[in-house]
């Protein structure tokens, strides 16, 4: 077939390695200049099988009207969710469904059903490592979640005895264990009150990744057209009609990996797909000499914020903030981020460059029951890899191997019906 993908963050230039496994003629159709600069840019780096926890946490509804009443205000200088009334009336039906999946049944059911895809997704990494070879950062020491109080780390003992059936690979740390495993956070030792150490995590440079993937990728030939914005989309009798800036392309079928703009590419087709953007900001500074540097993914529970060592930077993410598909930097969200630095990492805070950050924000394609949507979209010939939300790096390979087998007919080889578009 000849099969046009729609986007070449994570999940488009995965999804078209693996079309083209199977022989077909692949186009990426890609309005930046290269792979992977929007979303899949400025990520955490945090490839996360263990507890990949969808944001449809019980009890999330106590936190949408401080998420709202903090925008008004000063409090939102270091809000991590904010909700701005712009953005409030196109999140009504997204919203319900949101809410509706943030029972604790349902939030198990999907960490389940995410850690399918990620635990996959470790797999599919491994296979395009072994035949490409990628330097991206990578490292495999885990990911170590700290806490600085009792109660959301029971909480999360709560939920991981219930999912003891599925061997998660967690264990639940003291104080002077967490600072024995991640010896660069000595300087809040005394802050700490335990960790939760996932060893089968990963992280790495999720750009250099993706274009080290691109790359490997047009070697193999996938034809990638840069530069081209997808404009209006029909259905043709056998396929569908891409009109780009440059003129039309017809096509046997596309993949919509457009990240949080799937939605209104969709629409075009007359398919629904609930998939809201999530702002989400990171800063990038270099570490320079210091030591030690962080040899985990280490994720602060208590103040919701993310930190990698990728290479020879400090990548520091965090914040949710609902604001449409505004994609301007805040220097308040930047400051913010500055201030988690100070607090997790006292000893580099004092000394960092900050002159030298690289500051990045990206909009998480957010699904509203928190898995992911794969496979068919409902029209022929069109289907979808989106709404990974805040999992998009973990789920990326994984995803769009299984894509591409499901449209080469070999579904069985992981199953996608948790993912179908079909739930909503
Ligand atoms: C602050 C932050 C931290 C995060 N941390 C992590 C993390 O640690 N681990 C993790 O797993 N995930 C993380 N994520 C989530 C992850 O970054 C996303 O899920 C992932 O990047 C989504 O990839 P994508 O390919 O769907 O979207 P994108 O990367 O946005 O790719 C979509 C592409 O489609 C193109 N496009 C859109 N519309 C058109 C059009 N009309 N024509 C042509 N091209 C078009 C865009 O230019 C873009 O390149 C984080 C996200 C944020 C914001």
């Amino acid at each position: 077939m000849n099969i046009a993908v729609i986007g070449s963050g994570l999940l488009g230039t995965t999804t078209a390695w693996f079309l083209k496994k199977h022989s077909h003629d692949v186009t990426v159709i890609e309005r930046q200049p290269s792979a992977g600069l929007e979303t899949s840019k400025g990520n955490g780096g945090y490839v996360q099988s263990g507890f990949p926890e969808p944001w449809n946490v019980p009890g999330i509804y106590k936190m949408m009207l401080p998420a709202w009443t903090a925008t008004l205000g000063e409090s939102s200088l270091d809000a991590p969710m904010l909700i701005r009334t712009k953005a409030l009336p196109g999140l009504t039906r997204w919203g319900l469904t949101f809410l509706k999946n943030a029972t604790e049944r349902k939030f198990l059911a999907n960490i389940i059903n995410n850690r399918q895809l990620a635990l996959y997704t470790k797999k599919a990494l491994q296979e395009i490592r072994t035949e490409i070879n990628p330097d991206y950062n990578a490292s495999f020491k885990g990911g170590l979640w700290i806490f600085r109080s009792e109660e959301p780390m029971q909480g999360y003992k709560h939920h991981l005895e219930q999912m003891s059936a599925h061997e998660i690979q967690a264990q639940f740390l003291s104080a002077d264990e967490v600072i024995e495993k991640e010896p660069s956070l000595t300087a809040i030792a005394g802050k700490l009150t335990g960790g939760i150490h996932f060893s089968e995590d990963e992280n790495g440079n999720p750009l250099l990744f993706c274009q080290a993937l691109a790359k490997a990728a047009k070697n193999a030939g996938v034809k990638f057209e840069y530069g081209q914005t997808v404009n209006k989309l029909s259905k043709t009798g056998n396929g569908v009609r891409i009109k780009t800036g440059d003129g039309d392309i017809e096509t046997d079928a596309i993949v919509l990996a457009a990240g949080s703009y799937t939605p209104k590419l969709a629409r075009q087709l007359g398919v629904y797909v609930p998939v809201k953007p999530a702002k989400g900001y990171s800063i990038s500074i270099p570490l320079n000499d210091w030591q030690p540097r962080p040899s985990h993914t280490i994720g602060d529970m208590n103040l919701h914020a993310g930190l990698n060592a990728l290479g020879n930077t400090l990548r520091v993410a965090g914040t949710g903030e609902f604001t449409g598909f505004d994609t301007s930097i805040s220097s308040n969200r930047i400051q913010s981020l500055f201030r988690l630095i100070e607090q997790i990492l006292p000893d580099f805070a004092v000394n960092m460059e900050r002159e030298k950050v690289d500051p990045w924000c990206g909009l998480r394609p957010l699904s509203a029951d928190g898995l992911p949507i794969i496979g068919d979209s409902g029209v022929e010939g069109v289907y979808l890899n989106t709404g990974h939300g805040g999992l998009g790096f973990s789920q990326s390979a994984g995803s769009g191997k299984a894509l591409a087998d499901h449209i080469a007919g070999k579904s069985d080889r992981f199953d996608l019906t948790p993912f179908s578009i079909n739930r909503f």
